[in-house]
């Protein structure tokens, strides 16, 4: 593995998701070659990757090697791979600016020519078990080039930043680790990232590293460490000691509607948001009140949203109705694709705006671009036959968008009603996460509305929410974001509006209370913040007033 010698290097960022990982790091390059097949695109990022995974195959093939020769042959290619003279020539050849294939081919080959001219039998034998590493690896630098990510068992995934249509490509597993040299703990990568339990710090700032670097990614204290010393990982281990309650644990306030309520009495409505169906495996349904927030561009984002197809109606509608059948009967709020932001969809969204934050998003494109969200209402339409779905459609600014969205609905329910297809009438809401929704809710023909907290918060604070420079400007507890979320709440009140919350800040329980208190009573959150929210909402009292 490392070589233990090397003085270990610190780079501090920010937390974004908690945990801890240990491995090999593996970088993430985007640009044109990342596309592109064949061993000539390959770049040093596709190298080192190759490098780990190649290592790992060979570990694993060694332990289930049963012959005392394969196996002494499987260590000592394993042993060349982290050899330190070996490293030093790549990463001299990499200063230099040779293509990685070329300076991989050279280092062996010089190697294996020594092999080869030596007067000893062993040695001559090993010269071939070279040879056999330098086309196993230039294989595997193939299949890197081709884009292929998969990562080693255990390894840090080291990127400037990840789109999080990438993230969900990628499979994660209990020991991996995500480093981002920029980003932001709010962006929807991060997001998705504590959904699946993947430890991420953000911010890290410019990483050179060398082939066979080995990372200790502590998501807690934000920090990236390559070549850890020992009392690195004690310290590292410790501050992630704190392991989150279980999940659920939920208090359970006796025979009422809701699972959750404030140390008063008042009932809160606790839902859980939906990224992936997979979500849904640890889960429990008796655990919540309904799932508050399906993003649908998650949802699909593995049946080539990125491509711009979109899934067709029969896959749509078979999604839907598995998450209405685990829901036994309770709520499912079912957003509309929200694409655009930091969500583009190559083939989609229009990739080269100045601004894409506050360009043609969400219902925006959806209306400019109207067929693929009609195909979505008439799968949601025909979903709503089977139990208690809400359609819910975001970054809605005026008026005129959500009646232009009810037209479509009823357009397409007209449609199906022709066709003598069976199909239930969602009740429609709106998210509110620019400030002019907000502030005019009253004006929308919406049934109920949902707070989109990042949203909202990155839009009244100027404050991006992928840009971690400014994110601890975009909190939902800034003065300006709390005047907003009580103007929405007036206004839901003043029309009888069922208004809830849905956005990160819902899933934080230390500002749950705040939210209680500033009259909101219906939260979505991620699975994982549960538990902890169920507990500070039992802690708040609020003594009979709201
Ligand atoms: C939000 O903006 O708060 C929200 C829930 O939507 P998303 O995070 O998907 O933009
Ligand atoms: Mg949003």
């Amino acid at each position: 593995m490392s070589d233990v010698s090397l003085p270990s290097r610190h780079f501090k960022g920010r937390p974004a998701s908690p945990g801890l990982a240990e491995g090999p790091i593996v970088v993430y390059r985007t640009g044109a070659a990342a596309s592109a097949p064949g061993l000539g695109d390959a770049g040093w990022a596709d190298l080192d990757l190759a490098i780990a995974l190649t290592a790992e195959r060979l570990a694993a093939l060694r332990s289930a090697a049963r012959n005392e020769q394969a196996a002494d042959i499987l260590d000592f290619q394993v042993e060349v791979l982290s050899d330190p003279t070996l490293i030093d020539s790549l990463a001299r050849a990499r200063t230099e600016g040779q293509p990685p294939a070329e300076a991989w081919t050279s280092a062996l080959g010089l190697e294996i020519a020594g092999l080869r001219g030596s007067p000893d039998d062993y040695f001559r034998e090993r010269a071939s078990d070279l040879e056999d590493l330098r086309d196993r690896l230039l294989q595997q630098l193939a299949g890197a080039a081709n884009d292929e990510l998969s990562l080693p068992q255990r390894a840090i995934l080291l990127a400037r930043d990840l789109a999080p249509s990438r993230f969900l490509e990628i499979q994660w597993g209990p020991g991996h680790g995500l480093a981002l040299m920029e980003g932001s703990p709010t962006a929807h990568v991060a997001m998705l990232a504590r959904a699946r339990g993947v430890a991420v710090a953000v911010g890290l700032g410019a990483i050179a590293t060398r082939p066979g670097s080995i990372g200790l990614l502590d998501g807690t204290g934000g920090e990236l460490i390559l070549d850890p010393s020992p009392d690195d990982r004690r310290a590292a281990a410790s501050r992630n000691a704190v392991t989150p309650p279980a999940v659920p644990a939920v208090i359970r306030p006796g025979p009422r509607p809701s699972i959750a309520c404030t140390g008063d009495g008042t009932a809160i409505e606790l839902m859980v948001n939906l990224n992936e169906l997979a979500e849904l495996d640890h889960l429990d349904p008796a655990d919540v009140d309904g799932i508050g927030l399906v993003r649908t561009e998650f949802l699909f984002a593995r049946a080539g949203l990125n491509d711009g197809h979109f899934p067709d109606e029969a896959t749509q509608l078979d999604a839907y109705r598995r998450i209405l059948a685990w829901a036994e009967g309770r709520r499912v709020v079912i957003r509309t694709l929200d694409a655009g932001g930091d969500k583009p969809i190559p083939g989609y969204t229009d990739m080269g705006g100045m601004n894409p934050f506050l360009g043609l998003r969400g219902v925006r494109l959806s209306l400019a671009r109207p067929e693929p969200f009609r195909t979505q209402v008439r799968a949601l339409l025909r979903a709503a036959a089977d139990g208690p779905l809400d359609i819910l459609i975001p970054m809605v600014t005026v008026p005129e968008e959500l009646a232009a969205v009810r037209r479509i609905i009823e357009e397409e329910a007209a449609v199906l009603d022709r066709a003598g297809t069976a199909h239930g009438r969602p009740r429609l809401g709106m998210m509110v996460e620019v400030p002019a929704a907000a502030l005019t809710l009253d004006r929308f023909d919406a049934d109920f509305a949902s707070i989109g907290s990042n949203d909202l918060a990155q839009y009244t604070m100027a404050a991006g929410r992928d840009d971690g420079a400014v994110s601890g400007l975009a909190d939902v507890a800034q003065p300006a974001v709390l005047a907003l979320i009580d103007s929405a709440v007036v206004h839901a009140r003043h029309r009888s509006l069922g208004l809830g919350l849905c956005g990160d800040a819902a899933g934080n329980a230390a500002q749950i209370p705040l939210l209680i208190r500033h009259g909101l009573r219906s939260f979505s959150m991620p699975a994982r913040a549960l538990a902890s929210v169920a507990q500070a909402i039992a802690a708040v009292d609020l003594g009979g007033g709201t």
